[in-house]
C-alpha cells in the first residue's frame, strides 16, 4: 500500500519529504511518491483509494476541484471551500477532507501565538486557497476580512459566497488597483501566486500600517517573496507558507494513520524542508 501527491506538474512539491520522514519514523512501512496526472486518470485512482490498494492521496494543482465527482463524501469544509486535498476511505467511502485552512490558522497560532477572534485581515487573492482560509478564519470569527484580488469578478463572487455563510464577520470589497491597508489590519495575507517568480512585486501600500502587523505570505517557494522582502524592511514580522504546509499535512497525517503529531516532529520536518532547497 501506499500514498500519493497527484497533480500537476508536481516535481517541486515537498509533501514527499514531509509525509515520508513521518513515516518512517514511525515506521509505518508505506512510501508516500508523488505522481504527474492527467486529468482522465483521477477515476482509477480513486477505485484504487476505494479498493485499499492506495492508504492516502493528496491532491493539488490544478485537480482540488475536479476531484470532487468522482469521490463519495465530502467534509462540511470541504464542501464550503469547494475544493479538496485529501482522500482516504472513511468506513466503505471515499472521503475528502481540506487541510488548507487549518494548516493556516494553527502555523500562526503556534508561530506567534496569533488569536484570530475579532482581528481584521486583508488579503490578496480569491482562488483555491483563499476559499480555504477564508472559510477557517470565519469559523475563528474574525471581525472583518478585506479581499482584492487581479480579477475583479472573483473577488465579488468570492464576498457574495462567504456572505451568504456569516453574520459575524464583515467581508469588504478593495480594489486590486488600490491596495492601501488601513491602521485596523493586524494580519495581510497573500494567497496569489503572484511573487513565485522573480521581479513580480505586488504594489502595496504599507504607510499607515499598525507596527504589530503580521504578513503571510502562503508562496514557500522563493522562501522570500518581494513582499515578504518590502515588509521585512520595513520592520513587519513577515512567515512564508512553509509552516502552513507542513501543518497542514500534519493533519492530513493524524486523518490517514489517526496518529497525533508532535511540535517536535513537526519542527524537524520544517528543517528538513528548509534544508531540501
Ligand atoms: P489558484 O486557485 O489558481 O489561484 C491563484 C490566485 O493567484 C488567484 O487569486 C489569481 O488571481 C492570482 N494570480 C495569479 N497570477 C496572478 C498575477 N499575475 N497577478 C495577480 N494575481 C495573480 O491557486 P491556489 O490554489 O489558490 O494557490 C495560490 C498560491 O498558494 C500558490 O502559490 C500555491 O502554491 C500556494 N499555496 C500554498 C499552500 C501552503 O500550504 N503553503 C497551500 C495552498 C496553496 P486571478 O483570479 O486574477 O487569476
Amino acid at each position: 500500500m501506499t500514498l500519493f501527491v497527484i497533480g500537476k506538474p508536481i516535481k517541486h512539491s515537498l509533501s514527499p519529504v514531509i509525509h515520508n520522514f513521518w513515516i518512517n519514523k514511525y515506521k509505518l512501512g508505506l512510501e508516500y511518491n508523488k505522481l504527474e496526472v492527467e486529468k482522465d486518470l483521477l477515476p482509477s485512482l480513486i477505485e484504487r483509494v476505494r479498493k485499499g490498494k492506495i492508504t492516502g492521496l493528496n491532491i493539488t494543482l490544478p485537480y482540488k476541484k475536479d476531484i470532487i465527482s468522482y469521490i463519495d463524501e465530502i467534509s462540511h469544509t470541504a464542501k464550503d471551500i469547494g475544493a479538496v486535498n485529501t482522500v482516504f476511505l472513511k468506513g466503505n467511502k471515499v472521503y475528502g477532507e481540506n487541510t488548507d485552512g487549518i494548516g493556516f490558522t494553527k502555523a500562526l497560532e503556534k508561530k506567534k501565538k496569533f488569536n484570530f477572534l475579532n482581528k481584521s485581515i486583508y488579503i490578496l487573492g480569491a482562488g483555491g486557497a483563499s476559499y480555504g482560509i477564508i472559510s477557517r478564519l470565519i469559523e475563528k470569527k474574525v471581525q472583518t476580512i478585506y479581499v482584492a484580488n487581479r480579477t475583479k469578478q472573483k473577488t465579488t463572487q468570492l464576498l457574495s459566497y462567504f456572505k451568504s455563510k456569516t453574520k459575524y464577520t464583515k467581508l469588504k470589497f478593495v480594489d486590486w488597483k488600490h491596495l492601501v491597508p488601513g491602521s485596523d489590519v493586524d494580519l495581510v495575507i497573500n494567497t496569489t501566486s503572484f511573487g513565485m517568480k522573480k521581479n513580480q512585486i505586488i504594489e502595496i501600500n504599507t504607510e499607515n500600517l499598525k507596527d504589530s502587523l503580521i504578513l503571510v505570505d502562503i508562496i514557500y517557494s522563493p522562501k522570500e517573496t518581494e513582499l515578504i522582502k518590502l515588509f521585512k524592511k520595513k520592520g513587519f514580522f513577515c512567515m512564508n507558507g512553509l509552516n502552513m504546509l507542513v501543518e497542514q499535512a500534519a493533519v492530513s497525517f493524524k486523518l490517514w494513520f489517526n496518529i497525533s503529531l508532535k511540535n517536535e516532529d513537526i519542527e524537524e520536518v520544517k528543517r528538513i524542508c528548509e534544508a531540501s532547497y
